[in-house]
């Protein structure tokens, strides 16, 4: 069964203030940021924040839209709580960006627009009650439509992370603290699509379709029929479940806001814009193989990665680019996942890590020592440089002098020495073990096991 995924995702811009008033967008206490603007009061007049709108025209550029000639505003109809105006300001007849492809996996995801809206406030549910946070009411979001090309939840996953990666290359999205939401239509080839409403965060939206493809192929299985439906999303119990019939588009009522005037993108205006767009994870890559010589997968990994790629970039400036590579991509990254971290909540500082990639460089001290050292690093910041002056940590590299050590631990060793003798072949890596302490990890293992296996004879 073919599955057919479209996305419409939410990106929160960081901005400082909000959409169409000057209240902070970090506002700290519930309601400590609002205005007649955001609050929907009567004949308070919304302002655009040219902030957003430039955002919003450099992720429509780093997509490869095509711009609008001008900027407008609608008026969508909505009558909640959580919109004290009783509607949303949003565009729709024409989007600030249109087409537009986001390339995954040598796919091409076309993108059917991008526009900018306003967030509505948030509705806080206590028990019987509901209360009503008008903080958020206003803050700037786009909204980025992809056409119905997706065809699994690891495709959405990946289209995502690329969007993410442009996002924050861009400056534009604040990946800690900002928001990701999305609406996802989804059907198996031939039957009616689901849309599921309101998926908030990066890995949610993912489980989510992977729940609800499921259910639709066990439903066709089964021979049931798939209604159009709109449905929502329960992450503490991981499934969907029904909302609504799909209402239609027009029972919005959409109307164009008479209160903002509208804005012309000029050429002019637009070549200000792109002077903002930095260098992209795509320029990035062939930038890494071309200039620094390193592999095309290696490349791919760091440049996904904005905060690595950052990393990256100071390091291969004083260190050999291809163990720059090497080490920040698998070692680095390697602890980082394995201590179920992510890149942001680090403190890495980028000298310390230059410090221990010359030890390495130099072979002042060996890779497992080195790994030791990278697996602290990411704890707390030191210098690995006073630390291996410190610890006495220095390589053995001569092999008199670890013959010398290996002689030692034979002499001090008597039992075991024997116990090789007679045949116990274990024997032998329990001296090796001492020898290894006596170098605190500085030797090279198959060295120290060739050398015993010598003297042994
Ligand atoms: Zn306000």
């Amino acid at each position: 069964m073919k599955t057919i995924i479209g996305l419409e995702v939410h990106v929160e811009l960081d901005t400082d203030t909000k959409l169409f008033c000057s209240c902070t967008n970090k506002g700290k206490d519930p309601n400590d940021s609002c205005c007649e603007i955001c609050l929907g009061m009567p004949g308070s007049k919304p302002v655009l924040n040219k902030k957003a709108l430039n955002y919003a025209l450099r992720i429509c550029l780093a997509l490869k839209c095509n711009i609008a000639k001008q900027v407008i505003f609608s008026r969508k109809t909505y009558f909640y709580p959580d919109m004290a105006k009783n509607y949303q300001i949003t565009q729709y007849e024409i989007p600030v960006g249109s087409g537009g492809s986001i390339t995954i996996n040598n796919k091409e995801i076309n993108l059917t627009r991008i526009h900018l809206e306003e967030d509505p406030a948030a509705l806080i549910h206590q028990g019987s009650s509901t209360l009503i946070d008008y903080n958020r009411s206003g803050h700037p979001l786009i909204e980025i439509v992809t056409e119905p090309e997706i065809e699994s939840p690891e495709e959405a996953r990946e289209f995502l992370k690329k969007l993410i990666t442009t996002l924050n290359y861009l400056g534009i999205f604040d990946e800690k603290n900002g928001i990701i939401k999305a609406d996802a239509n989804i059907s198996m080839q031939g039957s009616e699509r689901v849309e599921i409403k309101n998926i908030t965060g990066f890995k949610e939206i993912e489980r989510a379709l992977n729940y609800e493809v499921l259910r639709q192929q066990e439903m066709i299985k089964q021979g049931q029929k798939i209604k159009r439906e709109t449905r929502g999303w329960d992450s503490d119990k991981g499934i969907t479940s029904f909302q609504r019939s799909k209402e239609q588009e027009e029972d919005y009522g959409y109307i164009l806001d008479s209160d903002l005037v509208p804005i012309d993108l000029t050429e002019d205006y637009l070549k200000e814009i792109k002077k903002d767009i930095p260098e992209l994870a795509h320029e990035k890559i062939q930038k890494y193989i071309k200039n620094y010589n390193i592999k095309k997968e290696d490349a791919e990994v760091i440049a996904s990665e904005y905060l690595l790629a950052d990393l990256f970039e100071k390091v291969a400036k004083k260190i050999n680019p291809e163990l720059a590579a090497k080490w920040l991509r698998r070692e680095l990254m390697r602890v980082v996942s394995y201590n179920k971290l992510d890149l942001h909540d680090l403190e890495i500082d980028e000298t310390h890590l230059i410090e221990l990639l010359e030890l390495i460089e130099k072979k002042q001290i060996t890779e497992q020592v080195g790994q030791r050292i990278i697996e602290q690093l990411i704890e707390k910041p030191f210098s690995p440089k006073e630390y291996v002056k410190k610890q006495g940590i220095k390589v053995v590299s001569s092999d008199k002098e670890l013959e010398e050590i290996c002689k030692k631990a034979i002499s001090e060793n008597k039992k075991a020495v024997d116990d090789y003798k007679k045949g116990n072949e274990k024997s032998i890596q329990f001296i090796a073990g001492q020898v290894m302490r006596a170098t605190k990890g500085q030797a090279e293992p198959h060295k120290v096991q060739e050398i015993l296996k010598k003297l042994l004879k």
